[in-house]
């Protein structure tokens, strides 16, 4: 089988950075064709092309990693994929908690818990590495198609340049939220998918000391909102929530300029989706499902980028043992799915039920639940306690659910509340329902079937 050239193509990308990016125009058939140079595909690409395959990546973008983000990402995460020193903004040892009557809490750490990154810059040394490894890059180009048969996979693309096709043995697919690339594969969960908006502008903040997060109904209904410096000047202001922001970034936006917090706005707000549920099924005949667009984004907080780098090594390595076994048919390519739900599984599903359970709130349950979460001595015991971790919430959310005082207010909560937690593991008690009102068989309905 014969395919176009392939082109690397990186025109927003400084000189230096695009001479290490080599120029392949030799290939024929690929082995792994990457949609999305996005962290997920990035990585995949990396490790794919380390263990030998002839892999490319196709993005839409020319710049890339200019994906709306904020660039939050956690210890382990900087651990196991260390940015380069450049591109870390700076680091978050603390953060002041804004409850929805106004009242501040401050959070902190010992350590350094999360690191505010270059995001763009991020994506695109990890775009550098695999294209040292030997990975192409043919960026501009928009998939319109995907065919898939016995002896292979063949990617369609469109782009100022006309019509181009590309072959190879199997195509990873990390294209990000809501990307029509998963309807060409079967994989696209219609109308069912869950997911959030977040909306983020630059603003001037030239007093910003810390990440501050705001809470409340007005800001962002069952979420939140932030401040997260960049630089003495410069800080991100954004919101997410499953609801519609109508109007809610605008009167953000206005409050903190009235509180002195925020001296101007740099640029228009953006908004882009955020997935909190993963996919039915992130595997396929010759086909793999990576990152944002599989639903790999932990539901508290919309955080996804740790878990795309997860997931893309993940799915490169079952895209190995699909080539060793010469199977590249679902059943070949299914063990990715057990391997991502090992690592991620619990994660995603009890993160998006301790979501649900949040978005079920009102402001006074908001209230009552920071200030005793957030008091000096439950802060130290959580803050010290071996589950905490910025990227794994899971252990947090289930240690706050047994804890004596946090738990038995978490119960009290009403409900709305009480229905979630036998989906928390956390059965409710004939006497819980009593006290909570719930009705006899209501506490299982919410939520629906996770995975
Ligand atoms: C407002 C906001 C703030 C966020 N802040 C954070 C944060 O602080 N920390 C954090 O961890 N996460 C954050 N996230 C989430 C994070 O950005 C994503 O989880 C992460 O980028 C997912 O990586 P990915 O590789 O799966 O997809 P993406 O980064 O979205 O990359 C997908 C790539 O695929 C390309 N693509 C899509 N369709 C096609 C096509 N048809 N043809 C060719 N190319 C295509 C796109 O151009 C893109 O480059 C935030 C999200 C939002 C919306």
């Amino acid at each position: 089988m014969q395919t176009q050239p392939v082109r690397n193509n990186f025109p927003c990308v400084p000189r230096s950075v695009r001479r290490a990016l080599a120029v392949n125009r030799s290939l024929t058939l690929l082995d792994v064709i990457v949609v999305g140079a996005g962290p997920a595909g990035n990585i995949a690409a990396h490790r794919l092309s380390q263990l030998g395959y002839k892999v490319a990546v196709l993005d839409w973008r020319v710049n890339i990693g200019e994906k709306l983000c904020t660039g939050i990402v956690g210890r382990a995460c900087v651990e196991r994929y260390p940015p380069d020193q450049a591109d870390i903004y700076r680091d978050a040892q603390s953060a002041t908690v804004i409850a929805p009557s106004g009242k501040s809490h401050e959070i902190f750490n010992e350590r350094p818990q999360a690191y505010i990154i270059n995001r763009v810059a991020f994506v695109a040394s990890l775009a550098r590495r695999a294209s040292e490894a030997g990975a192409s890059y043919i960026l501009g180009e928009n998939v319109v198609e995907v065919q898939r048969t016995d002896s292979g996979v063949s990617v369609h693309t469109s782009s100022v340049a006309g019509a181009r096709r590309y072959q190879a043995r199997v195509i990873v697919i990390a294209t990000g939220f809501g990307s029509p690339v998963l309807r060409m594969v079967g994989l696209d969960d219609g109308g069912s998918a869950e997911y959030m908006v977040g909306c983020q502008t630059e603003v001037v903040a030239d007093r910003l000391e810390g990440t501050e997060v705001y809470l409340g109904e007005t800001v962002a209904p069952g979420s939140f909102g932030w401040l997260v410096p960049l630089s003495d000047s410069r800080a991100l202001a954004g919101l997410v929530s499953r609801h519609k922001l109508n109007g809610h970034m605008p009167r953000f936006l206005y409050s903190l300029k009235q509180a002195g917090k925020v001296r101007s706005v740099i640029k228009e707000p953006k908004r882009w989706g955020i997935p909190i549920k993963p996919l039915r099924r992130t595997f396929g005949d010759r086909v793999l499902v990576v990152g944002d667009a599989a639903g790999f984004v932990k539901p508290t907080t919309g955080g996804g980028i740790y878990y795309a780098l997860l997931s893309g090594e993940i799915a490169a390595d079952s895209v190995n043992s699909a080539f060793v076994a010469d199977d590249f048919t679902a059943g070949g390519l299914k063990r990715y799915e057990s391997e991502w739900k090992a690592v991620l599984g619990r994660e995603l599903r009890i993160g998006y039920y301790a979501r649900r359970m949040y978005e079920a709130l009102g402001d006074d349950q908001v209230e009552c639940l920071v200030n005793q979460l957030l008091s000096s001595r439950i802060q130290q015991e959580f803050m010290s306690a071996r589950e905490f971790s910025f990227d794994w919430h899971s252990g947090l959310i289930l240690k706050a659910m047994g804890h004596r005082e946090l738990g038995k207010l978490i119960r009290s909560l009403g409900p709305m509340v009480a229905a979630f937690l036998p989906r928390l593991g956390w059965p409710v008690t004939a006497q819980q329902r009593v006290e909570s009102e719930v009705p006899t068989g209501q506490a299982s309905v919410p939520g629906g079937p996770f995975l």
